[in-house]
């Protein structure tokens, strides 16, 4: 099991709509394997495929870092879909390891019912709510080339244009390895 480098704003992948997965092959369940030690090792507790270099409708999901979610399993989900939101919208600070070092709120439906295919290919169909609905939908949008940051106003955009800036030209100290290029691709 290895560490992947974590791709990061800038990284053309990143921005790409995920291809969905027909079949599970022993290179994706290492691939899947490498992403919970990556994604652990920087202390996140959702990890996108696109965000290790891997243009593919899979995330990974372990919130039991966080305080009142211990009992959670990890979860993996691939081609993932939202069937329906709630009403309810809720704010969030977020943050993203892809974009270090910045949080922002950002308001999204509160809880959220989804369908995801598991490791052997059967399919589920769950409903959830607040840390793991909102992991849920930041980590869906990667799969759609979408960063939390889009979600922000005009205003906040501008704020943290400078920051974006130096992550992308690598002039961020980032607690965890990063790529080193911004066409950065781990499998095809
Ligand atoms: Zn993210």
């Amino acid at each position: 099991m290895s560490i992947l480098p974590i791709t990061v704003f800038g990284d053309n992948i990143l921005r790409k709509k995920a291809a969905p997965i027909t079949e599970i092959n022993d290179e994706l369940i290492s691939i899947i394997r490498d992403m919970f030690v990556t994604m652990n090792n920087a202390n996140g507790i959702g990890l996108a495929a696109n965000q290790v270099g891997v243009n593919r409708r899979i995330f990974i999901v372990d919130v039991s870092p966080v305080e009142g979610y211990e009992k959670f399993k990890p979860m993996t989900l691939i081609n993932p879909k939202i069937i329906s939101k709630s009403d309810e919208l809720e704010p969030y600070e977020e943050g993203c390891l892809s974009i270090p070092e910045l949080k922002s709120e950002v308001i999204r439906p509160k809880g959220i019912e989804i369908s995801f295919y598991d490791l052997d290919m059967k399919e589920h169909k769950i409903e959830v709510g607040d840390l793991v609905a909102r992991v849920i939908q930041h980590e869906l949008d990667h799969l759609n080339g979408v960063l939390f940051i889009d979600h922000l106003d005009e205003e906040t955009q501008k704020k943290i244009k400078k920051h974006l800036n130096k992550i992308k030209n690598r002039k961020l100290d980032v607690a965890y390895p990063i790529t080193d290029s911004s066409n950065y691709i781990y499998y095809k």
